[in-house]
């Protein structure tokens, strides 16, 4: 069924108040299909929605919003020492972590409480304390929207980088991926390597801790630290860390001594939120809008912004970042 008019606020994590001109909500593969190449719909552009939880709406979407809801999880693979698990687009990502763990798969217990669907996870190459989607990656399956077509892309074709993978460059609107496959391991290679993980373990009294215990560390820190989205809208981290070549982080390390610098290959990341902290910006409210206290690189909504007053106090941060430290901010969240 197509639905007409719909309002996006229920679906987009800021609460803003955009409307889809059609909604289709699609549960399997066959379904998807059939609405691609249904003839009523053909010339209406596609939009690829999931959790809603990394956009930024900034108009009304004029065009057939396919809302992901393919379910299902289900273990693929066994051997010795690992699973092979495939998880539905549709399913909430947290959902699967938490499946993940109570069975014994280890290797995404870091990513616990990423808001948002499977789907949506490969997009960025979702990443949270020190692991990222990619290191557990086994394959994708996605339909092309011009053809309707099945294909299944290896995690080499997928091109994965810090927030980045080949969806939301190259192959950017062309294709809705149904569903996920991951290698999880039988024998935990725990990542505390994160300080605040460690720290909040060490505050529970767990030296020798377990998958569970790693998730509940990193659910304790990003529950103390972030703004839940029911009560104050947001897209987690507005902008990505900025990448840049370690000669910079140098200069700039001669300038502001306290700067955080973390290696990235042979460049050296810098952290956005200190950035835009240091630039005044932590905990100002802006109209309706402002970076959150406790997260300078979270935008928040405070009940009545709209998108494009979100949209221009980006402008302005990325600005002033820019004057300050001649670094350049990219929006990790995507802007329609
Ligand atoms: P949506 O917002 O629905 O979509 C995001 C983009 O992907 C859109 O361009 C959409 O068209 C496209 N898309 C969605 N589903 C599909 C699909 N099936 N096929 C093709 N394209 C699709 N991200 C991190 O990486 N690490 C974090 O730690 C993290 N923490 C967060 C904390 C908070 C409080 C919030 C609100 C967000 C956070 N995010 C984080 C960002 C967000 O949760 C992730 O990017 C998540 O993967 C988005 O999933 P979604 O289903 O909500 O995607
Ligand atoms: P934090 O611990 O305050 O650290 C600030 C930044 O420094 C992080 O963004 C992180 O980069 C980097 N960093 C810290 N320790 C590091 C280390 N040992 N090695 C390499 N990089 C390090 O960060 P936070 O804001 O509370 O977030 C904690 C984690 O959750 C981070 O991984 C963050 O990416 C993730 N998160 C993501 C979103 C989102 O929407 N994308 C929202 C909330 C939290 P990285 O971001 O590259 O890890």
């Amino acid at each position: 069924m197509i639905e007409q008019n719909v309002s996006l606020q229920p679906y987009n994590t800021f609460g803003l108040t955009a409307k889809a001109k059609l909604l289709s909500r699609v549960t399997d593969v066959p379904t998807l299909q059939a609405v691609l190449s249904d003839s009523t719909v053909k010339n209406e552009e596609r939009f690829i929605l999931g959790g809603g939880s990394n956009i930024l709406l900034t108009k009304d979407i004029n065009a057939l919003v396919v809302k992901n809801e393919i379910g299902g999880i289900e273990l693929e693979y066994e051997d010795s020492d690992s699973f092979r698990i495939k998880s539905g687009a549709g399913v909430v990502w947290h959902d699967l972590v938490m499946h993940c763990i109570a069975n014994g798969y280890a290797g995404i217990e870091n990513l616990s409480l990423i808001p948002g669907n499977v789907g949506a996870a490969p997009m960025q190459n979702i990443g949270a304390y020190g692991v990222e989607l990619k290191n557990v990656f086994h394959s994708l399956e996605a339909v092309e929207i011009a053809t309707g077509e099945l294909r299944r892309f290896s995690a080499e074709e997928c091109q994965f980088g810090y927030r980045e993978s080949v969806f939301k460059r190259k192959l950017k609107g062309q294709y809705i991926i149904t569903s996920v496959s991951l290698n999880l391991s039988k024998a935990p290679e725990l990542n505390t390597s994160y300080g605040a993980i460690e720290q909040e373990l060490e505050r529970l009294n767990i030296s020798t801790p377990t998958i569970q215990d790693v998730s509940r560390a990193v659910i304790n820190i990003r529950s103390s630290k972030l703004p839940d989205p029911k009560i104050l809208g947001n897209s987690g981290s507005f902008f990505k860390n900025p990448v840049v070549e370690t000669s910079q982080f140098e200069e700039l390390k001669a300038n502001y001594a306290s700067i955080p610098g973390y290696p990235a290959g042979d460049k050296t990341k810098l952290a956005a939120g200190w950035l835009i902290e240091q630039c005044g910006w932590k905990g100002k409210v802006v109209g309706n809008t402002g970076s959150h206290a406790q997260q300078a690189l979270v935008l928040v909504n405070y009940g009545n912004a709209t998108g494009v007053e979100i949209f221009e106090l980006s402008e302005q941060i990325m600005q002033s970042v820019y004057n300050t430290f001649g670094v350049q901010l990219e929006r990790e969240v995507n802007v329609y």
